[in-house]
């Protein structure tokens, strides 16, 4: 069921790039980030210098990429970018930062995925604006220093835990993306749909947004799809009915909850008695990942209240019994 997965498929990165704010002004939500962010740059911009290194961190689809783009838009500088896995040897790295024009920003994505040997040539990278490189091979190798371009680094991951301390220390400023409300959610929908020609009132939009799993990119997946929905069985307009209609003809609940996010509460509940269990038998009773686990579907079951980290392992709380309709145990486990 991809429709309500936050990462993101080959229609998804077209259409994000297409509903991508350009400007810190158009960034819904997030209002600490987006203060913060916009007197960082104005400051940079006035004493005419590169941005501090920026680590942006937040589950999937929460609008990290965006972000490094505002940035580096409102900086009025040219963005690269990379990811973690892709960089593979320490050349690869040196190569992107020769190439870098002066307050240029290079965005990594996926940071906790960069190999050590590249992490290496990041940090006097970052730090002065130097990379140490070995020519030749053999007895004739030798290691020469090279000057970059002063340069901003924006970092993205999912997991800010799994960065090194050193590598997170070199970050001046860290911004953490927390999951949307469904006023914002429903300003993202809105404003996509003028982008794309949909005509929606702000019941339509409403509904979209509180089954979006608190996430940009399932909202605006959602809007595509309700779209198709209303332009075939209806005359294109979506109100709350056709928004209703088709959502639940592709089985998104009324909480946003995927099968993934089902599967697991439900896995806690009738496999586990409601917890607690441990995120490795978690994801062998549900077959999935345990990075997917934490980095994907835990998050957001938690910021709702459906479930719990405890010292002893993962616990569903009182509202999933609810909402599922079962019985907690008569001793519900603390
Ligand atoms: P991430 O990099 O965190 O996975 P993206 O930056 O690719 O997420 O965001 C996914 C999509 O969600 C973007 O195309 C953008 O249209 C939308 N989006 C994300 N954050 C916002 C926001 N604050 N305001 C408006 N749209 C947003």
């Amino acid at each position: 069921n991809p429709i309500i997965s936050a990462d993101s498929s080959a229609e998804d990165s077209a259409a994000d790039r297409a509903l991508r704010p350009k400007q810190l002004a158009d960034y819904v939500g997030q209002p600490a980030v987006r203060e913060q962010m916009e007197i960082f740059i104005g400051a940079a911009r006035q004493r005419r210098e590169s941005l501090d290194h920026v680590l942006i961190f937040g589950p999937p689809g929460l609008g990290k990429t965006t972000l490094a783009h505002i940035i580096a838009n409102e900086l009025g500088v040219n963005l690269r970018q990379t990811s973690g896995p892709v960089l593979e040897k320490p050349g690869d790295l040196a190569a992107l930062l020769t190439n870098l024009e002066p307050h240029d920003v290079l965005f990594i994505d996926e940071m906790h995925r960069l190999s050590p040997v590249v992490e290496e040539v990041l940090y006097p990278a970052m730090e002065d604006f130097q990379i140490d490189i070995m020519i030749g091979e053999g007895p004739a190798a030798r290691a020469i220093k090279l000057d970059v371009p002063a340069f901003t680094l924006v970092g993205a991951t999912t997991r800010a835990g799994l960065l090194t301390s050193p590598l997170r220390d070199r970050f001046g400023i860290v911004q953490r993306l927390e999951f949307y409300g469904r006023d914002d959610l429903a300003s993202i929908v809105t404003r996509s749909a003028q982008l794309l020609h949909a005509d929606i009132d702000s019941a339509g939009a409403g509904e979209i947004a509180s089954r979006s799993r608190g996430t940009p990119r399932i909202a605006n997946r959602l809007l595509r799809r309700v779209r198709d929905f209303a332009q075939v069985k209806a005359d294109g307009r979506i109100g709350a009915d056709i928004a209703e209609r088709a959502l639940d003809m592709l089985n998104v609940d009324t909480h946003g909850f995927d099968m993934m996010d089902r599967k697991l509460l439900l896995a806690i509940m009738q496999k586990f008695d409601g917890g607690p269990v441990g995120v490795d038998s978690l994801a062998a009773a549900i077959g999935e990942e345990r990075d997917t686990i934490e980095d994907v579907i835990e998050p957001f079951l938690i910021q709702q209240g459906f479930m719990m980290r405890t010292p002893r392992g993962r616990i569903v709380t009182r509202n999933a019994w609810l909402h599922f309709g079962l019985d907690a145990p008569e001793q519900p486990p603390t």
